[in-house]
């Protein structure tokens, strides 16, 4: 099976292969400008792998999230940190890509260690970041309490209080109204736009989803949609998955979530009072279990190769909308073209993130502080704008949505390398 970054790079040139883009462009782009591989001491005396690869800086800044989780590793930071290029130009933002990891369970660490390790983190990378250098944001196992306390060593480091060289704080610590939902809202913007293309049959407000992943960006979107009438009807996290088919009460689950930390004891709570005295609340599900129902919209929002050449054939969906990065390999992908299921790709459908970083970047610069109404705004015009490019060029060349955006994201890149 090839690698999470060999997957990105068979996207790239996939879309390189059907435009003008020289080879030297595509060798520029499969090889990350910087790769900083290094290894932090905890406080308990454990070493700990981490690293920040800086892909691409043509368009601006490096701008990416750094990521805890036990199976990081190099390949993944790479691929991660293409994905980002990609993101920024598709999104039209002045950044450029990078990614940064840590391998370690976050879940397994004090609060006091946690703190220990990103501040130790940014002493080992201070040198290289910067508002106007490289700015990193939250991923998979980051919080915005995790930005403060590295915004704080880095301010430390340089002699001065600098929140927009990191997005994704915390308010009180100059984050930015609706960055939190970002990521979730803008996949249902990309969602929403999708919708609106099709038939009138395909109605809006019935629409069946499950989704694969209950961190921010899973339960945001599952929010988001549940609140605009679609129906939920299965959810997962990395502990099991839960399955309704009258439709989970997402403000149920997480109420829950909140309150331990997971959704499998939220059944519980989930379902009618009915069901309950029936005996059979919900029936659990395993993550595979979900990834094949025949809902509507699948939406994978945890890691990536989830769908890949051993299930793609079970998948049940009409549509993938890819909230996590790089879902879908590309031996799923071709057999999901086959099969006629849409899939929204990660750096149109999860770009929300970035560009709710990047409004960040701007209220820090101009010591300004926008209304959460004004920021959601922004993002919904940014990412209407770039899914209409990409609907353009998908129609005019009759190709699968990830082609037609890789093929926007990348001559934008290469245009600028050009100049
Ligand atoms: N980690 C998010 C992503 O993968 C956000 C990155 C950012 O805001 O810089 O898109």
């Amino acid at each position: 099976m090839s690698s999470f970054f060999e997957n990105t790079q068979k996207f790239i040139e996939d879309a390189v292969r059907i435009t003008h883009i020289s080879g030297d462009i595509l060798t520029r782009l499969e090889k990350p400008d910087k790769v900083l591989e290094f290894e932090i001491s905890t406080g308990s005396g454990q070493k700990l792998q981490a690293w920040r690869v800086q892909h691409n800086n043509t368009l601006g800044p490096y701008k990416g999230g750094i990521r805890y989780h036990p199976d990081s590793n190099l390949d993944e930071v790479k691929a991660l940190a293409s994905l980002m290029t990609l993101k920024t130009s598709l999104a039209e933002l002045p950044f450029g890509g990078a990614k940064g990891a840590v391998k370690v369970d976050p879940r397994k660490l004090s609060s006091q260690e946690l703190e220990e390790l990103s501040r130790a983190y940014i002493r080992a990378i201070w040198q290289e970041i910067g508002l106007d250098k490289d700015i990193p944001a939250p991923d998979v196992g980051t919080t915005p309490q995790i930005m403060d306390w590295m915004t704080d060593e880095y301010s430390k480091l340089v002699g001065k209080w600098s929140p927009a060289t990191f997005t994704g704080k915390s308010i009180d610590k100059g984050g930015s109204c609706g960055r939190d939902i970002a990521t979730g809202f803008g996949g249902y913007v990309i969602l929403r736009e999708f919708l609106n293309l099709q038939p009138i049959t395909y109605n809006l407000k019935f629409e069946t989803v499950a989704v694969q992943g209950f961190g921010n960006v899973g339960a945001n979107i599952a929010k988001i949609l549940y609140e605009k009438g679609f129906k939920i009807v299965a959810i997962s996290d990395s502990k099991g998955a839960l399955h309704e088919e009258d439709g989970i009460d997402i403000k149920k689950v997480l109420d829950v979530k909140e309150r331990t930390g997971l959704i499998d004891r939220a059944k519980c709570y989930a379902v009618s009072e009915e069901r309950l005295a029936s005996g059979t609340p919900c029936r659990e599900f395993t993550n595979d279990d979900l990834l094949q129902m025949p809902v509507d919209i699948l939406i994978p929002a945890a890691l990536e190769d989830v769908i890949n050449g051993k299930n793609a054939e079970k998948i049940g969906a009409k549509v993938i909308l890819e909230m996590a990065n790089g879902p879908v390999t590309p031996e799923a992908e071709k057999i999901l073209t086959e099969r006629g299921i849409e899939v929204l790709p990660d750096i149109l459908a999860n770009s929300g993130g970035v560009v709710g970083s990047y409004f960040e970047w701007i209220q820090n610069k101009k010591r300004e502080q926008w209304s959460e109404d004004e920021v959601l705004a922004k993002i919904d015009e940014k990412l209407t704008e770039a899914f209409r490019e990409v609907q353009k060029i998908k129609e005019e060349r009759n190709i699968a949505w990830r082609l037609a955006s890789y093929v926007r994201a990348i001559t934008r890149v290469a245009e600028a390398i050009m100049e």
